[in-house]
């Protein structure tokens, strides 16, 4: 149980004992942290009594909402049951065998296997392992490049963050390890100059074939990228990008791995992003909305042709203590056929998300320092841009973006600024009256923006 101690007191210790994630500690303390202490619904609740708006999910990962009875319930059973064991040494459990069930239905056709992880970045890890492994087994030993993209997000582990395109991660530790390379997103409204997104779409994926031409096709193992990318600022690439990815991938006989972490489990209102975009991965990685944040779990889905090759070569020399843990594994069987069976990943698709990403562009549009207003299903962003006719962009990327974050969490509607777009991914349980709240309320923020953009002479 939490003791119950005063915000100051709680901002104290946290301050003395806690070194937070992607923090500058010093400032934070300066400050204090935000105490969160309940949340239900699509609603947080700190511990000044604030209801604050949760526009993204946690960090994108509450897709069914907060305060279920049900999971805790779950979880309960299943500690009392079997609180642990291992998969380890020819062990298996009925949380585990039920979950990869379960998840063989949800799972586009030709993924039947999983492999299981605590998190985003241990399933990332997984798959670096396994596409090298894959390799290994086909004899052909030097196919070991992994290719990812500049912006791109795969977490925080070694191999994560190298894989990742994040150059202010990759200058903190010697990233990236060798063996990763990195090619351009496919961000239009940058890079797309006077081309259509159509056109964009197939030379951003030519930048994919240079690079395997540049490396060798026999030394290139995979191409690695989230479907829509989440972290680099909700990058949503054009109709044409992934077909043709497909295409360059099976031409030069290289694994293509989608990274779902964020896409997964009905974000975009298909089970995975890449039945948005069309294309069919060898194997995708996913974590997050596996469980909705109810317990840390991850899982790599491998289709079966990469299955059966692993299983030629023996034994896989991977996994975690924790790899289909008991507990996790029985709350994210109950989370993901909640999503399933009370409709909640359909309405997404046919109600909330269209509605959603009509209003998100109503809204956004009318701003003169917004533009590329964009998105799908519950995944949403706009960029703060100087002109917009000319898609000028303001100088210090971020910069302006956090000033824009913040006047949205001084009015209690958490969106997160990514570099200069300010991103959205909420509960997939968001009514449509709650959209409209949220969105009436960052509108009323958005004027606030603009204003002090204008009194700071920033435009
Ligand atoms: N891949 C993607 C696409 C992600 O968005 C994230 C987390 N935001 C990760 C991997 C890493 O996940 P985790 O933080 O659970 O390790």
């Amino acid at each position: 149980m939490q003791n119950q101690r005063t915000t100051t007191e709680w901002r104290e210790l946290d301050a003395a004992h806690h070194l937070h994630p992607f923090t500058d500690t010093n400032s934070l303390n300066q400050q204090g942290a935000r105490v969160i202490t309940k949340a239900e619904g699509i609603y947080l609740y700190d511990s000044e009594g604030n209801k604050i708006l949760d526009g993204m999910a946690g960090l994108w990962c509450v897709n069914i909402g907060y305060g279920r009875k049900d999971l805790p319930e779950v979880a309960k059973q299943q500690m009392e049951q079997l609180a642990y064991y291992n998969t380890f040494f020819k062990t298996t459990h009925p949380a585990v065998v039920e979950l990869s069930h379960l998840l063989s239905e949800v799972a586009p056709e030709g993924f039947k296997h999983v492999f299981y992880t605590n998190s985003g970045s241990e399933s990332v890890d997984t798959m670096i392992r396994m596409v090298r492994r894959y390799w290994d087994v086909k004899g052909k030993k030097d196919k070991k490049t992994l290719i990812g993209r500049w912006n791109g997000y795969h977490g925080s582990t070694i191999g994560g963050a190298s894989l990742g395109g994040m150059t202010y991660m990759h200058e903190q530790g010697d990233l990236p390890i060798p063996g990763i390379v990195h090619v351009e997103q496919p961000w239009w409204y940058k890079h797309g100059k006077d081309m259509t997104p159509e056109e964009f779409g197939l030379a951003a994926a030519k930048w994919v074939e240079d690079k395997i031409l540049e490396v060798g096709a026999d030394k290139v193992a995979a191409f690695v990228g989230e479907p829509i990318q989440g972290a680099g600022g909700v990058i949503v690439p054009p109709s044409t990008y992934w077909p043709e990815i497909q295409r360059i991938c099976q031409k030069y006989d290289i694994l293509l791995v989608a990274d779902e972490v964020i896409c997964g489990f009905g974000r975009t209102g298909e089970w995975f992003g890449q039945q948005v975009f069309g294309f069919k991965p060898d194997i995708f990685t996913t974590a997050k909305g596996l469980s909705s944040g109810y317990q840390p779990i991850g899982a790599v889905f491998v289709n079966d042709k990469v299955a059966t090759t692993l299983a030629a070569g023996g034994d896989f020399n991977h996994g975690f203590t924790y790899s289909g843990h008991p507990v996790a594994a029985a709350v994210a069987h109950a989370n993901v056929k909640a999503l399933r069976d009370e409709g909640i990943v359909d309405r997404v698709k046919n109600d909330t998300g269209p509605y959603m990403q009509k209003r998100w562009r109503e809204v956004f549009s009318q701003f003169e320092h917004v533009d590329d207003v964009r998105g799908v299903g519950l995944i949403q962003a706009f960029t703060l841009v100087k002109n917009k006719a000319t898609r000028e962009l303001f100088p210090d990327f971020g910069e302006i973006g956090t000033m824009c974050r913040d006047i949205f969490f001084k009015n209690n509607l958490i969106m997160r600024a990514c570099g200069d777009h300010i991103v959205s991914a909420p509960p997939l349980v968001i009514s449509k009256e709650e959209i409209d709240q949220m969105l009436e309320t960052a509108a009323k923020c958005m004027v606030e923006f603009e204003k002090q953009l204008k009194e700071r002479g920033l435009v």
